[in-house]
């Protein structure tokens, strides 16, 4: 509990932190779509750049901090979404005029 309250006091004296009108749920959210939303809130937030420097410091492991998204420490761009990747899809390749593979098609 110390070490919480010594992480927060720095921000104490803002109230003007848009993420304290926000469900704390929203910053660790699964759906991509929360998560843009969520550092859409941190947007205007006057303490955007300490939020994020205290995060990297702290190697928070995953969630929003500062406007950015961390996962497994790292500060990446995207959520993916949940599920398989998409397979790649293989381009159609004509046989060549004058092959048989062309003559037995048409
Ligand atoms: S930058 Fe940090 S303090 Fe500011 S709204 Fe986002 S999570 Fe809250």
């Amino acid at each position: 509990m110390t070490l919480l309250l010594e992480l927060m006091a720095p921000f104490e004296a803002h109230t003007d932190m848009p993420c304290t009108d926000e469900d704390p749920e929203l910053f660790f959210a699964e759906s991509p779509s929360d998560i843009e939303l969520a550092k859409l809130v941190c947007g205007p937030c006057p303490l955007k750049q300490e939020c994020l420097a205290g995060a990297l410091q702290r190697r928070e492991p995953h969630g929003v901090w500062g406007g950015q998204l961390f996962i497994a420490g790292e500060v990446v761009a995207r959520k993916r979404p949940r599920g398989r990747p998409r397979k790649v899809v293989e381009p159609v390749v004509e046989p060549a005029v004058g092959s048989p593979a062309r003559e037995v098609a048409a």
